[in-house]
């Protein structure tokens, strides 16, 4: 039988090097000194759990602290290490696959994007991106750091125990093994979660989301979902579904237009990119004088958010109104977000964040008018830094946390 106390060092030694970990990455650079005061962690201890992850090159140390009251031995400043080792970010896209591979710096090292409408089946796509993955390791191989891990964003319900696709409405995939396949293939630690899941925790790790603790993202293109954080952390629910805002029912009768889900009148079918796209349709349909009907010829199938936006910034009134109109969905959706979890901060990303100038103002009109002062004094809505890298840094950012979370298994000492 373990000893019982020594299984509980091993608890609280883990606890202070992912304290120690964490506190690095939101307030860098800090001195050792610097460090005890914001983990209340004692000299002693900061100083051997530092050496440890120097050692093992998780973090290294910068200049010297010249604010330090310590007249004649300045402190030396401490910093994630950039060098540290590798992770690589995926997103399966409706028709895309994207893949960074970045250092713990997260600065991208490599980058791989490809459209997959020429692949004919699941299968095809699943094969492509264990090839390009099989490329990244060999090249990280090379380096001679550590891959800490891979972190996949796919548009659809994850099993969050086992990294399962159950179900990708928009990709028309089912029950598709992802995590088992690709961890096989490549022998390092995968995390799969869903895109827009991942898009909130990106934000909150590297971009507009530092520092806020609670925090919702809405991501609007060809789906519609969105990611929670609330306390710091990311809401996954009871099976890992947690976050399918687009999929709410906001219509109903006939008003409400069959969604890919399968269900009618989802919030996704009048705030996503088709419900723009229809409501220009539509209006031309209708016999109104469009500059987007005179430069696609007619040819709708030619519509895109680019376009759309290029007809608004000709003062084109049927772009001006879908996008009118598809802002008030999304600031109706968005408002009702704001009652029940009452963020600090909204973030909106996905595709149409091409549209942000057009959409924003009429988001933040329609999220002022349909909910109480107190809550909307409080939140402010803004755009996602990542844009279209939004899920690729999710998932880097997944491997990331896991790193700080649970440093034991890349620490020198452990045989990491
Ligand atoms: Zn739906």
């Amino acid at each position: 039988m373990t000893n019982r106390n020594s299984v509980d060092h091993a608890a609280m030694r883990d606890m202070n090097l992912s304290l120690i970990l964490n506190t690095l990455h939101q307030e860098s650079p800090l001195s050792r000194a610097g460090l005890a005061q914001l983990t209340g962690l004692n000299k002693g201890t900061i100083s051997t759990m530092v050496k440890d992850l120097l050692d093992s090159h998780l973090i290294r140390e910068i200049g010297r602290d010249t604010s330090s009251s310590d007249v004649g031995r300045p402190a030396i400043f401490l910093e994630p290490n950039p060098d540290a080792g590798y992770i690589i970010g995926v997103e399966i896209g409706v028709d895309f696959i994207s893949i960074i591979t970045v250092n713990f710096g997260i600065e991208i090292i490599s980058r791989r994007y490809e459209n997959t409408q020429k692949y004919i089946s699941q299968q095809a796509v699943m094969d492509r991106i264990l090839f390009l993955l099989r490329e990244s390791c060999e090249q990280i191989r090379k380096w001679e750091r550590p891959l800490f891990g891979i972190g996949v964003g796919v548009p659809g319900l994850i099993d969050a125990a086992s990294g399962r696709l159950i179900f990708g409405p928009n990709i028309g995939w089912k029950d598709v093994p992802i995590k088992s396949v690709i961890e096989t293939v490549t022998n390092a630690p995968v995390f799969v979660a869903n895109e827009a899941n991942l898009s909130a925790l990106g934000e909150s790790y590297f971009g507009a989301g530092q520092n806020y603790n609670h925090l919702l993202l809405i991501s609007s293109g060809v789906g519609l979902g969105g990611g929670i954080i609330i306390n710091g952390r990311l809401v996954d629910g009871a099976l890992g579904f947690a976050g399918e805002v687009g999929h709410m029912t906001v219509q109903q009768d006939a008003a409400a237009r069959p969604c890919n889900c399968g269900n009618f009148g989802c919030w996704e079918t009048v705030a996503g990119r088709q419900a723009l796209f229809d409501r220009i349709e539509t209006s031309i349909a209708q016999g109104r004088v469009s500059w987007i009907d005179e430069v696609t010829g007619g040819d709708l199938s030619r519509l895109s958010i680019q376009l759309v936006v290029e007809a608004a910034r000709r003062k084109d009134v049927v772009a001006l109104d879908a996008l009118q109109k598809t802002g008030e969905w999304l600031g109706i959706g968005i408002a009702n977000l704001i009652n029940v979890f009452n963020p600090h901060r909204v973030i909106f990303g996905g595709a149409l964040l091409t549209a942000h100038e057009f959409l924003m103002p009429t988001i933040r009109q329609t999220v002022k008018e349909r909910t109480w002062s107190w809550m909307r004094q409080n939140v402010d809505i803004v755009i996602a830094e990542h844009g279209e890298d939004a899920a690729v840094i999710g998932g880097v950012a997944i491997a990331y946390q896991d790193v700080l979370n649970n440093p034991r298994p890349w620490l020198k000492a452990n045989g990491g």
